[in-house]
Parts: structure tokens; sequence; C-alpha cells
């Protein structure tokens, strides 16, 4: 793993993601490396490619400053206002602990005495190291990133992620803290997404866990991520593949969005976003040739 430390020019992004205004990402990288990740991308700002994913993690070393001075534009204290950590990286990957910078820009919004709404999206149980910084901004939510609610599915794909455990564990703990949480069931992994046990078994562990919020997202296969999705399928089983043929199809995205919404009712839990998150879809005839 390659580490360095980078300056930039500003800490808010403004986001196009639905409801979020800004981003906050103090890494470019994540050491956590999960092989469907769309951020891959963001190797090109840093001169990496998508395959070197997961083996770098540039800290944006004065992000926290940088937030302080950017702070001071907000009116009202930034009511009406969102902000996310973080969109492509992990706040609380292995490096937080050595730069602190996630804890740092916390810290910087909680002085600010920021009144717009705060959201923290993480896989790293890293993040109830600073629950009481947590309980001292207004408005905040933390979700927690759940695949799945059994260790050897989220190794698959995740093999440097925290445990899907300790996932679930993490959403617990919070909650008994009182910290207001989500989960964030995605994305989808074909190969065991249709499996009604395996999905059954995710949002029971969100419901047991005390979480109430979801958000529930289809797996993105853009050219760049099918590639390196390729590379990790290559030695298994022919199976698996249908799957990801399938994942793409615009049936079958319905037929797994009726499972979800049912699963959703019975452990009355929150869809946050009005429907399953999808980021491409393509025709039945298409998928082979689109994999390939
Ligand atoms: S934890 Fe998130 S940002 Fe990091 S590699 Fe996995 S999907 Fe990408």
């Amino acid at each position: 793993m390659t580490i360095k430390e980078i300056k930039v020019k500003s800490a808010l992004v403004k986001s196009r993601l639905p409801s979020v205004d800004y981003v906050v990402n103090c890494y470019v990288g994540c050491g956590f490396a999960c092989s469907y990740c769309y951020a891959s991308f963001m190797g090109r700002m840093v001169g990496r490619s998508v395959d070197e994913w997961g083996s770098y993690v540039y800290a944006k070393v004065n992000t926290p400053d940088l937030l302080k001075k950017e702070l001071e534009k907000f009116k009202n204290k930034g009511k009406g206002k969102k902000i996310l950590f973080s969109s492509v990286t992990d706040p609380f990957q292995a490096a937080e602990s050595r730069y602190r910078l996630t804890q740092k820009c916390l810290s910087v919004l909680a002085d600010f005495g920021f009144e717009g709404n705060v959201s923290i999206l993480t896989k790293s149980p890293g993040v109830l190291k600073v629950v009481s910084l947590l309980k001292s901004i207004r408005n905040l939510q933390v979700g927690i990133t759940v695949t799945a609610a059994d260790d050897k599915i989220s190794r698959y794909f995740e093999k440097f992620a925290p445990s899907a455990s300790s996932r679930i564990k993490t959403l617990e703990l919070l909650n008994r803290q009182g910290i207001n949480t989500y989960a964030f069931v995605g994305p989808l992994l074909p190969h065991y997404a249709d499996e009604v046990g395996n999905l059954e078994s995710v949002f029971k562990s969100i419901y047991k866990a005390g979480t109430r919020d979801v958000y529930v997202e289809h797996i993105n296969l853009s050219l760049y991520i099918k590639k390196r999705m390729i590379n990790e399928l290559k030695d298994t089983d022919k199976k698996f593949w249908d799957k990801f043929y399938l994942s793409q199809n615009n049936d079958y995205q319905k037929y797994l969005n009726k499972i979800i919404l049912r699963l959703v009712k019975k452990y009355n839990l929150n869809l946050l976003y009005p429907d399953v998150i999808v980021h491409n879809r393509i025709k039945n005839k298409n998928i082979k040739r689109y994999f390939f």
C-alpha cells in the first residue's frame, strides 16, 4: 500500500447525488479495495489506473483547514444544506487512524455549529472511536454499508473491508449510543442477491441492530468496473457469471425490487430513496455483449 500526502484546493465539492449538496472526501483512494467500487475512476486525479485501486491512498492533509474557511460562506450556519462524508472513499479506512482527517473535519463542523445535515457513510467500525464527536453535531446520521449478513459472502468482493458481521455490530453499537443511523444495502451482489434467504438475512440483521432507515442499490457495471469484476470472477463457477449478466437486466431488477420492497415492509424499514437505486439498464439481448 502506497500512502502519500497531498494538498488540495477545496474541501467541499458540489454533489450530483440526490439530496446531497456537498461531499467531503479526505482521501483519494481506499484501502478497502472493493472490487465493485465505482470510485476506482478517481485514480486519474493522481495519475493512477483503475487496476491500481486499493493499492494507494493519498491523504488530502489540508482538508480540515480548507473546510473551516469554506464553511464561512454558508448563511444561517448551513441550515438546509447536506454534507456527505464520503462519496468516493471510505472516511474511516485504516489511513484515518494515522491522519484523522475525517475526525478533524467533523470537529470543524461541530465548532462551527453547522445546522445543516451531515451524513457519514462507511464500512468501518472505526467510526465508533469518535462517538462523542458525532454526538456534538446536530442533524447527523451515520450510514453503514451492508452487502451481506454472512462474512463468507462479504469476503468475496470486499477482501480488505471490515467483515459483514462487524458492520452489523457497528450499527447496533451506534444505535445503543443514540446515534441516528441508516444502512446502505449496496451494491446488491449478483451471486447471492436473488436468493431470498440471503437478502432476508440482510434486512433482518439491520432490523435487529435497531436501524430503520435504508438505501438499496443495484450494482453499477460500467465498463471500467466490469473489467475489474471479470478479473475477480475468472476462476469462479460459470453460474456466478450468469447472475452478473442478469444483474443489469431491467426485468430482473424489477423482480429483485419486488423482493426488496416486501422485505422492507416485513421488517418495518424506511426506504429513504423512493426506489431501489439503479445506475444503468440494458436490454436483454445485449447483456452478454455488454458484460464481455
Ligand atoms: S469501501 Fe467504499 S470507497 Fe472503499 S473501496 Fe469499498 S466501495 Fe470503494
